[in-house]
């Protein structure tokens, strides 16, 4: 009997995950790669012959689906835990922000206001549910809870540096399970959140998927991009590359939603638009390599306008891997509209005054600490996500028979996560089988 077919648009964590099942499944199938790696958002890239991820990723205690497939490629002897300090950066102060003590001394705020933050917390953590928050903005919302000032000092910034002019529309639902996600991360709320990651980074996961799926016969194809999808009668029937139309039963474009959007035919112009409605904004990552500690937390929050970014993630404080030989990687995530300056600013022009501001942080650090620097940019870092966003979530199946997609906005009121993109790569594969 002819095995049944399947291309697969992108090779990051969603793509492979789904050529991973389909295999399995009886499928022939090929992964299609635009770029010269895998793992799209996920990816790594050699520094002094190691590989580094261009932008930190850690493992939360409720990230089931990623768990059970860490363990099911047996890299369950690579995954390991530790405490995630964090911190808060306000008006040259670092506040350790990790353990309840810890924000009932939070001085920038009022003790009334740090027992509102407490609440505001507890909720998160407890509460499943977030439809009844579906109609509100989080600045709405967290107004409402925290007040003015204390609102200001814990989330405007964050909000206004991460989303730019969508800042106040962001979803209250969002920031809730941002809150969940993590605090669910503790095995109680007297303790600091438990982070998880892998010996080797995300690069295991994605490379022990690839070899199951060459393995079993299946494909990846990188230096490839898809230039447009093949239909007839209105059905998706392949894909068009640079040099080639390739049929196949089933098409998965496990791509971000724009990329999507540039592959559709004419025909498909109302769902293109319904698609196209969704906004994402970009990032540009400054990854530092140094020789000493910035700190000792693994996150810091900052609302401080004379650092560049709302934070920072020191990655080696929470997998101090010999791989990294001592040295602290640090990443400074800058989120910003693809048509602002910022995102194709030339790099000295990010990452001077960002090394210049570190100081402030920790006065002993000098510029010839830095070893290594990298700036890594994607166009689609974070899809925007207002109130009732959820009526806006596109379908896996799409309203083109044999054409699925996979986009971290199914995901929706969670934000984007590797293991949330397996979970949606499982429920592909039983619809499928
Ligand atoms: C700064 C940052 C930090 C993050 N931190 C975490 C974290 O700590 N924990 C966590 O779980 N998640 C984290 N994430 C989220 C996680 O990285 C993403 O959810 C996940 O990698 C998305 O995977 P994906 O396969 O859906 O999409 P992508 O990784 O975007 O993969 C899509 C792939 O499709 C390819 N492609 C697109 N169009 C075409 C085409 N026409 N032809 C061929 N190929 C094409 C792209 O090149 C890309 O490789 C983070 C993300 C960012 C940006």
């Amino acid at each position: 009997m002819r095995k049944r077919t399947a291309l697969v648009i992108g090779a990051g964590i969603a793509g492979l995950a789904t050529a991973y099942n389909l295999t399995r499944h009886g499928y022939l199938v090929t992964v299609l790669e635009r770029r010269s790696v895998i793992g799209g958002l996920a990816r790594s890239l050699k520094v002094n012959g190691q590989p580094l991820e261009v932008y930190y990723h850690f493992i939360c205690g409720g990230d089931h689906a990623l768990l059970a497939l860490i363990d099911e490629l047996g890299l369950g002897e690579r995954l390991h835990w530790a405490p995630a300090r964090t911190a808060y950066f306000v008006d040259g102060h670092l506040y350790p922000l990790t353990s309840p003590w810890d924000l009932l001394r939070f001085r920038p705020l009022s003790l009334r206001e740090r027992i509102r933050l407490g609440q505001l917390i507890l909720y998160c953590r407890r509460t499943t549910h977030w439809e009844h928050l579906e109609h509100l903005t989080a600045h709405k919302w967290l107004l409402q809870r925290l007040g003015p000032h204390a609102y200001n000092i814990v989330w405007k910034s964050l909000l206004d540096l991460k989303f730019g002019k969508y800042g106040e529309l962001i979803s209250a639902p969002w920031v809730w399970h941002r809150l969940h996600r993590v605090t669910r991360s503790r095995s109680n709320v007297l303790r600091p959140e438990q982070m998880g990651f892998l010996d080797g980074g995300t690069q295991v996961l994605l490379e022990a998927l690839a070899d199951r799926i060459e393995a079993a016969g299946g494909r990846i194809s990188l230096n490839t991009e898809v230039t447009g999808l093949l239909t007839r009668h209105g059905r998706a029937v392949g894909v068009r590359t640079g040099d080639a139309d390739i049929g196949a039963d089933v098409i998965v474009a496990a791509t971000q939603i724009p990329d999507l959007v540039r592959l559709l035919p004419e025909e498909a112009a109302g769902y293109r638009a319904q698609l196209a409605a969704i906004n994402f904004i970009g990032i540009v990552c400054v990854m530092l390599k140094m020789s000493r500690n910035l700190t000792d937390f693994f996150w810091v929050n900052s609302n401080d306008r004379r650092i560049p970014c709302n934070g920072f993630i020191e990655y080696s404080n929470l997998n101090p891997s010999p791989q990294f030989g001592g040295s602290a990687i640090v990443y400074f995530p800058f989120y910003s509209e693809v048509s602002a300056p910022l995102f194709s600013a030339p790099d000295e022009e990010i990452v001077t005054p960002l090394i210049d501001s570190l100081s402030l942080i920790n006065p002993e650090l000098s510029a010839e600490m830095i070893e290594q620097v990298v700036v890594t940019r994607d166009p689609y870092g974070q899809a925007i996500c207002p109130p009732h966003f959820s009526r806006q979530v596109p379908a896996i199946a799409t309203p083109i028979p044999n054409l699925y997609l996979l986009d971290s906005t199914q995901l929706y009121p969670s934000d984007r996560c590797l293991s949330g993109m397996i979970g949606l790569a499982d429920r592909l594969a039983a619809m499928l089988r």
